[in-house]
């Protein structure tokens, strides 16, 4: 499924055309991923290094979020429509 765009061409929320600000992805804490080698006992050159990128973030660690959170069910309905629509 795909997830519908919630940023519109200007980088503004697309529901309600408020700024949009980076926050830190909670999945991941910020990191982008983490490590998983598929051992027990890790013994990589670099424990750090990210093998499993965050599918919340995309591996980015952060994400742009709505200043005006949370939309009303008007704004959500109106916005699903033009989705719909498009
Ligand atoms: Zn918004
Ligand atoms: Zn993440
Ligand atoms: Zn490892």
């Amino acid at each position: 499924m795909n997830t519908p765009k919630l940023i519109d061409d200007e980088g503004c929320c697309a529901i309600c055309g408020s700024m949009m600000e980076l926050e830190a992805c909670h999945a991941c804490d910020g990191e982008g991923g983490h490590h998983d080698c598929g051992e027990d006992t890790c013994a990589c050159a670099d424990p750090e290094e990210i093998t499993q990128f965050c599918s919340e973030c995309d591996g980015e660690g952060e994400y742009l979020v709505c200043m005006s959170l949370p939309h009303s069910e008007e704004q959500i309905e109106a916005w699903r429509k033009k989705e719909a629509s498009a």
